[in-house]
C-alpha cells in the first residue's frame, strides 16, 4: 500500500478538481510529481479522469510536414536541423504545392482534423509569408483540414497576417522552463519565444505551445514550465521526449525511463487540465511498451505518421491502438 499522506495527496487532486472543478496550486502539483514509482498508475488513473472530465473522451489526430527541412541558423542544441551542428540532416528548400498538398490529403485521410505545415527557421521572411498565406487556404479547401503553421519567431504583424490568412493554430514551442533555456539555446531567448505565443492568441490564432522533456532539466524545472504555460493558456500541448540525435550537442543523452514519461504527462495533465495533450516526437523511443499507457494518463491528441527528422510508428498501428482503447477520432478546441 501507498503511504496514507500520498493517498491523501492525490484523494485530495482529485476533490479539488473534479468535484470542486478548481486548479491545483503548484505546492499540490510538486507533491504529486513526487509520487514513488509504485504509485505511478494511480497517477497516471487520477489524470485519465481529469482528461475525460475536462475535455471529453475525443483524442484528435495531426499530420506534420516538414516543408522546409534543416539549414537553421539557431542553435537549439537537440535538434538536427540547426546548421550549427554536423547532422545527417541534409537541408532542403521549401516543398513544391503539390508535394503539400499530396501530404495533407494522406493526413486527411487517415481521419485527421489538423495538418500542420512546420519550417525549419528563425522566422518567416517576407518570401515565406507570401507561401504559406498561398498554400493555408490551398490546403484548407482541398482537403477540409484545419491548417496550422510552425514557422519560428513572429513578430505582430506576421501573426496577424497570418491569422487573418486563416491559419488556425500557430505552433510555437517554449520547449523548457525560462531558467534552463539558456542552456539549451543561445541564439534567441526563451522571452522571445514567450512573446510570439502572445502575439498569436492577441491575433486569434489558437496557441499551439509545445515541450520536450529529457534534456537534463530538474522536476523543479519541469515544474515551473507548467507553470509557465498555465500563465500563457495555450489550446495545445505537444509533449516531446529527447530523441537524442547525433551529432548534435544532446547525443549522449539517455531517454527518459518509460515509467517517469508517464508520470510527466500525468503530472502535466493534472497541471494544466483543460489543454490539448498531444503526443509528438520521441514516444516510440522513450514509452516503447508504455505508449497506450500515456492514452490512460492524460494525452488527448497523437502525431500520427513521420516527425520532422525522425520516423514515427506506423499510422495503422496508432489507430489500432485507439480502436483498442475505444478512443473515438475527432477534432477538439480548447474546452475552456
Ligand atoms: S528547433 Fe527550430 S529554431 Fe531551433 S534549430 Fe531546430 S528548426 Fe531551428
Amino acid at each position: 500500500m501507498p503511504p496514507t499522506t500520498t493517498l491523501d495527496t492525490l484523494a485530495a487532486a482529485r476533490d479539488q478538481l473534479l468535484v470542486r472543478r478548481q486548479r491545483l496550486v503548484p505546492e499540490q502539483l510538486a507533491e504529486l510529481a513526487a509520487v514513488p514509482d509504485s504509485v505511478v498508475p494511480s497517477l497516471a488513473a487520477l489524470a485519465h479522469e481529469v482528461r475525460l472530465d475536462w475535455c471529453g473522451d475525443t483524442v484528435e489526430i495531426e499530420g506534420i510536414l516538414s516543408a522546409k527541412t534543416g539549414g537553421c541558423p539557431e542553435d537549439c542544441h537537440f535538434c538536427a536541423q540547426s546548421s550549427r551542428f554536423d547532422t545527417p540532416v541534409l537541408a532542403t528548400p521549401f516543398l513544391d504545392t503539390d508535394q503539400v498538398l499530396n501530404a495533407a490529403r494522406e493526413t486527411a485521410a487517415l481521419g485527421a482534423s489538423e495538418f500542420c505545415i512546420v519550417l525549419a527557421v528563425r522566422g518567416p521572411d517576407e518570401r515565406i509569408m507570401r507561401r504559406l498565406l498561398d498554400l493555408v487556404p490551398l490546403v484548407h479547401n482541398a482537403t477540409g483540414l484545419d491548417v496550422a503553421v510552425s514557422a519560428g519567431i513572429l513578430d505582430q504583424a506576421q501573426a496577424q497576417r497570418l491569422a487573418a490568412g486563416g491559419v488556425h493554430r500557430y505552433n510555437h514551442n517554449l520547449e523548457t522552463a525560462r531558467s534552463f533555456f539558456p542552456e539549451i539555446v543561445t541564439t534567441h531567448t526563451w522571452d522571445e519565444r514567450q512573446e510570439t505565443c502572445r502575439f498569436v492568441k492577441e491575433a486569434g490564432m489558437e496557441l499551439c505551445c509545445g515541450v520536450l522533456l529529457g534534456m537534463g532539466e530538474t522536476d523543479a524545472q519541469r515544474l515551473e514550465l507548467i507553470a509557465e504555460l498555465a500563465e500563457l493558456a495555450p489550446a495545445e500541448v505537444p509533449v516531446n521526449f529527447l530523441d537524442p540525435r547525433p551529432g548534435t550537442p544532446l547525443s549522449i543523452r539517455r531517454p527518459l525511463r518509460p515509467l517517469e514519461a508517464i508520470r510527466w504527462i500525468a503530472t502535466f495533465r493534472l497541471g494544466l487540465p483543460d489543454v490539448i495533450l498531444r503526443y509528438a516526437g520521441g514516444r516510440e523511443l522513450t514509452l516503447r511498451e508504455l505508449q497506450a499507457m500515456g492514452m490512460t494518463a492524460g494525452i488527448n491528441a497523437l502525431i500520427v505518421g513521420n516527425y520532422l527528422t525522425t520516423l514515427g510508428r506506423s499510422p495503422d498501428a496508432d489507430l489500432t491502438m485507439l480502436r483498442d482503447l475505444g478512443m473515438p477520432i475527432g477534432a477538439l478546441s480548447k474546452v475552456l
